[in-house]
């Protein structure tokens, strides 16, 4: 009797022991966290090549914008209105090669000293916004364009200009307006965490339409456009774009006003930090470079 019930007590025994492993292997399988973070060993971050400068070139009164990433691939958006002008700030930069070049719409003092660029340098390819002027100038440009070895490409909002390691992603236009100034190609400017955004000629009208398509997100750098004018820059689109840093492109003294009292004060009260071209009789040219996770103005002689 003795020996039965103290196999029925073993049994028991036994039984509670398996139970007890059962729910152990159970919760310490449940609660074992998703992934072993904990173990596997970070990777390094890969050696850091990437990088770029941008030369907000002192054209006086227009609007000229050298782009170099660290790979060397460069691109010139627009060159301001003189030859002579464009031609010693490129040979000033020390510019000995240039890839490509952008023109953001015909306007003389944005496309006057592109055909010296074409002469100077042999360019690859050439970037057009789709706008044509009956001017002298866009004639030259034209000839200039006829005479190059380079591949033309229209480009409108969508496109992508490759540019080493950089992302050139055109915002503008959608469709052409045939308004000059409307019809400005923009270009959102981004490696890793830093962009830029250059506005050409672009105003309030444009702006909205980016806002309606989507496209305009937060950036660090905004090329203000149309040399500060106030016909650019309304509310509503600086508060998307939410600059850090404003780079105004406008002849000293100039005629047109600009940049308009009243775009510098919205900017100023959105604490925007200001650089211009073109603040003294020397050149003003205005330099930002990045590793892509930074970047910083270095200012020009005379700021
Ligand atoms: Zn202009």
């Amino acid at each position: 009797m003795l020996r039965i019930l103290l196999a029925v007590l073993l049994l028991v025994v036994i039984l509670l022991v398996l139970v007890v492993l059962a729910v152990a292997l159970y919760v310490s399988f449940r609660y074992q966290p998703a992934t072993n973070e904990a173990d596997t060993p970070i990777p390094e971050p890969a050696p850091d090549v990437q990088g770029f400068t941008i030369y907000f070139i002192d054209v006086g009164q227009g609007d000229s914008t050298l782009i170099v990433d660290r790979s060397g691939a460069s691109l010139l958006v627009d060159a301001g209105r003189s030859q002579q002008r464009i031609r010693d700030r490129l040979r000033g930069l020390g510019v000995k090669d240039l890839d490509a070049v952008a023109m953001t719409h015909p306007d003389a003092d944005h496309i006057g000293g592109l055909p010296e660029v074409l002469e100077l340098y042999p360019i690859e390819r050439i970037y057009l916004n789709g706008g044509a002027s009956d001017t002298q100038t866009f004639g030259e440009l034209t000839a200039g364009i006829a005479a190059e070895a380079a591949t033309v490409t229209t480009v409108a909002r969508g496109d992508v200009i490759p540019l080493g390691g950089l992302q050139v992603q055109v915002l503008h236009p959608g469709a052409l307006s045939d308004d000059s100034n409307e019809d400005s190609m923009v270009l959102l400017v981004s490696c890793g965490g830093v962009s830029l955004l250059l506005t050409g000629d672009a105003e309030a009208p444009s702006e909205r339409a980016m806002l309606a398509a989507g496209v305009l997100r937060d950036v660090d750098v905004l090329k203000v456009g149309h040399h500060g004018s106030r016909t650019s820059t309304s509310p509503e689109f600086l508060v998307t774009v939410r600059p850090e840093v404003g780079v105004i492109s406008a002849g000293v003294d100039n005629s047109y006003g600009h940049p308009h009292p009243e775009v510098v004060a919205r900017l100023e009260a959105a604490k925007v930090q200001l650089w211009a071209t073109d603040t003294t009789g020397a050149d003003n040219t205005v330099t930002l470079t990045s590793d892509c996770r930074r970047y910083q103005f270095q200012p020009a002689a005379g700021q």
